[in-house]
């Protein structure tokens, strides 16, 4: 048996040779390690056979038997070959039979030993088992290798399930003993296995394995690969935010009672529990000698501009600049207006700049903005552009940021030395997955409405009761209300142009006595605007729109949305059309109205959206029901791909990776890190966290 390394070539497994290593490659599968980091998807039962005097047809079987004779016939004509072997084994025979592959023929000798598994046929009266999956147990071997749990692996490059099986059987035959880079200190709250012991464990787990615990990966095992997995990443995060932290800031900022008991004067009302503990961890940043870089996620409504408010006059009353940066010309606005509300009792002159301002405006606000003159900035992308040069800029506070390609968002933050930066998220993602996806960031959470919200009631209905909501329409529009309706694209691809459009010819008929309006993607802005404006004045009572309203639609009066076709659409991705009503003072209803093709799985998904008006319990949900890729918020952020983690069974290890990763970096710094672990980290991540090895 020749030995390997797990950090050797693929190419030294036996039957492995280049054009398969290119093939491999292609997967990111360079190395023994990579190779066996392809786990199993899933695991069979083969650890009992069944007498072959039990067989019957129809019923699966492990069998374990030798060969009595075997027969190999070619038939004229069209030249098959069938192999027929009796397999015995002490209590009855049963005849295998194999179709086209002859070649088996020169192992399957009578006196071969076989394990096999299918499922018998019925030919003629006799039982038969044809083509079944079979293990040679060859001379002096333990029948126990093959009698046990079954790995099952998915088809990679080249490798088939079954060579795939192979070649991980060769590669764990022939594997050195290597040293384990975690130190056992590290481990040793968990009880893991050891490294390789785990890496033998998930491919061939022991017979003694539980069931259960296989089945959905929890085995002591895969949870030891599973955090080191996760582990690898956080340390990468780590890293890049302790070296982030040794960007010293250019000054620092006071901020005393003094200034706290000015900034809660500013406020109609008193802050939130959460936003109480979100400002405290804002506080904190802006203290420390190092930059910012925190990420606030919250609902729609919970009070995050708020927040961001006090910050950026914390920057100004220090003598900083504070840039708020929003992604269309219309939240921009209505930043402005209502960070000059709150901010104009501390004299303090918002300044806005958009593209969409008369050039001559422009030149003066940017010459306001280099002057220093204004310290409270607000803006689209033209916050970036290369004529806009800030005096002092001290804070970037970024809204939706995932609307924000991360080079934008560089872009600002260059126009300062090491700014503060704070990201705002109105989609909320589970915890857990923001730590993978905006990982370096600090994450704050509002997860708390200001009181005096009344919840909007959310109802699902089915498709064949389109009737009745429709009703439900004619209702509200006879109490004065207006109302959203939304159209999914029907189409892969597509913008949902025809369906809104449809949807507008529907519902013009089908309520003559309410103005009805159009918005989507496709349309001038202007146009859009313009229908917005009516929608907004109550010239038009039902707006139909395609997703285009679920970011920066403000309508207070809007108390009805209906969602066609809800199920075609993310839960998150819902709770955020949801979010488009219950903003002013009456109570506001929410309509998901299921497609003719909605099943049972899919009105359960519904489900929670009446059940939950929270954006992080309703994201939690969705994690769950499909994945974390396919969370709003989470595919634009470059969510890292984990092989041998899993995001929703594995949480528990996230945060303890997370934990263990940050604690050992900021007690010992980058050159405390074990040199195997930081090498390994920054193989995995380097590029992906733009982390370049430093001395
Ligand atoms: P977000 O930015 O998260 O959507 P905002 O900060 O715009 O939320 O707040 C939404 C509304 O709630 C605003 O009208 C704001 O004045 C109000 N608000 C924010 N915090 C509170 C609070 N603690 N108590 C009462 N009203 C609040
Ligand atoms: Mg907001």
């Amino acid at each position: 048996m020749s030995r390997v390394g797990i950090d050797d070539p693929i190419t030294a497994l036996r039957g492995i040779g280049p054009r398969w290593a290119a093939e491999l490659a292609g997967k990111g599968v360079f190395s023994v390690g990579d190779l066996l980091a392809c786990l199993p998807f899933r695991y069979e039962d083969r650890r009992r056979p069944r007498p072959l005097a039990e067989a019957r047809a129809g019923e699966e079987l492990t069998a374990f038997g030798q060969i009595l004779s075997a027969r190999l016939i070619r038939t004229r004509g069209r030249g098959m070959e069938i192999l027929t072997v009796l397999l015995d084994d002490g209590t009855g025979a049963l005849p295998l039979v194999f179709f086209n592959r002859g070649y088996l023929a020169q192992w399957m000798t009578p006196g071969t030993r076989l394990v096999v598994h299918g499922t018998p046929r019925l030919t003629g009266r006799k039982a038969e088992l044809h083509s079944p999956d079979f293990d040679l147990v060859r001379a002096g071997e333990d029948p126990a290798e093959a009698l046990g749990w079954l790995p099952v692996y998915e088809k990679l490059g080249p490798l088939t399930p079954k060579r795939m099986r192979a070649a991980i059987r060769t590669a764990l035959a022939g594997l050195d003993e290597a040293p384990d880079p975690f130190p056992p200190a590290l481990l040793a709250p968990y009880r893991f296995p050891g490294r390789l012991e785990a890496l033998r464990a998930v491919h061939r787990p022991p017979p003694e394995t539980d069931a259960a615990e296989l089945a959905e990966s929890r085995t002591p095992a895969h949870r030891r690969l599973a955090f080191e997995e996760f582990f690898l990443l956080e340390l990468g995060l780590a890293l890049r935010r302790f070296r982030r932290r040794a960007e010293r800031r250019s000054g620092g900022y006071a901020i005393d009672d003094a200034l706290r008991a000015r900034l809660a004067a500013l406020l109609p009302f008193e802050l939130t529990l959460a936003q109480r503990r979100v400002v405290a961890e804002i506080e904190e940043d802006l203290r420390a000698p190092w930059p910012m870089n925190r990420l606030l996620m919250g609902d729609v409504g919970s009070g995050k501009t708020v927040v961001a408010a006090l910050a950026m006059l914390a920057a100004a009353e220090n003598g900083w600049q504070a840039a708020l940066m929003a992604p269309t010309e219309i939240l921009a606005q209505q930043h402005a207006a209502s960070l000059q509300r709150l901010l104009l009792p501390a004299g303090q002159r918002v300044e806005l700049l958009t593209a969409g301002l008369p050039a001559p405006l422009q030149r003066e606000a940017r010459e306001r903005i280099a002057s220093g003159r204004s310290r409270i900035v607000v803006g689209t992308h033209a916050l970036f552009s290369e004529s806009t040069a800030f005096a002092r800029l001290g804070l970037v506070v970024i809204d939706e940021q995932h609307r924000f390609g991360v080079e934008q968002r560089a872009d600002l933050a260059a126009k300062g030395t090491h700014p503060d930066t704070l990201v705002m998220s109105a989609t909320p993602i589970p915890r857990t997955l923001a730590m993978v996806t905006y990982g370096d960031l600090d994450v704050s959470i509002l997860d708390e409405k200001p009181p005096g919200r009344r919840p909007i009631r959310t109802v699902v209905r089915l498709h064949d009761q389109r009737d009745g909501v429709m009703d439900g329409v004619r209702r509200a529009l006879a109490e004065h209300r207006r109302i959203f309706v939304v159209r999914p694209a029907v189409e892969e691809g597509s913008t949902g142009l025809k369906a809104a459009e449809e949807g507008l010819r529907e519902y013009a008929a089908r309520f003559p006595e309410a103005p009805v309006a159009l918005v989507h993607g496709r349309m001038k802005p202007a146009e859009r605007q313009r229908n917005l404006e009516r929608f907004a004045a109550g010239e038009v009572r039902i707006l139909v729109a395609t997703t285009v309203i679920e970011v920066g639609i403000d309508v207070r009066e809007a108390s009805v949305i209906v969602v066609e076709d809800a199920d075609r659409f993310g839960l998150a991705q819902l709770h955020q059309l949801r979010g488009r009503v219950g903003r002013g003072d009456i109570k506001s209803y929410c309509v998901l109205l299921a497609s003719g093709e909605a099943g049972p799985e899919a009105l359960a998904r519904l489900k929670v959206l009446e059940e939950t008006d929270d954006g992080f319990q309703v994201a939690e949900q969705d994690l769950r029901m499909r994945g974390p890729g396919e969370l709003a918020g989470t595919a634009q952020s470059g969510l890292p791909s984990f092989r041998m983690a899993d995001l929703v069974r594995h949480q528990d290890l996230l945060l303890a990776a997370r934990e263990a990763a940050f604690r050992l970096v900021d007690e010992r710094g980058e050159a405390g890190v074990p040199r195997a672990l930081h090498e390994e980290a920054l193989r995995r991540h380097g590029d992906r966290l733009r982390l370049a090895e430093v001395g």
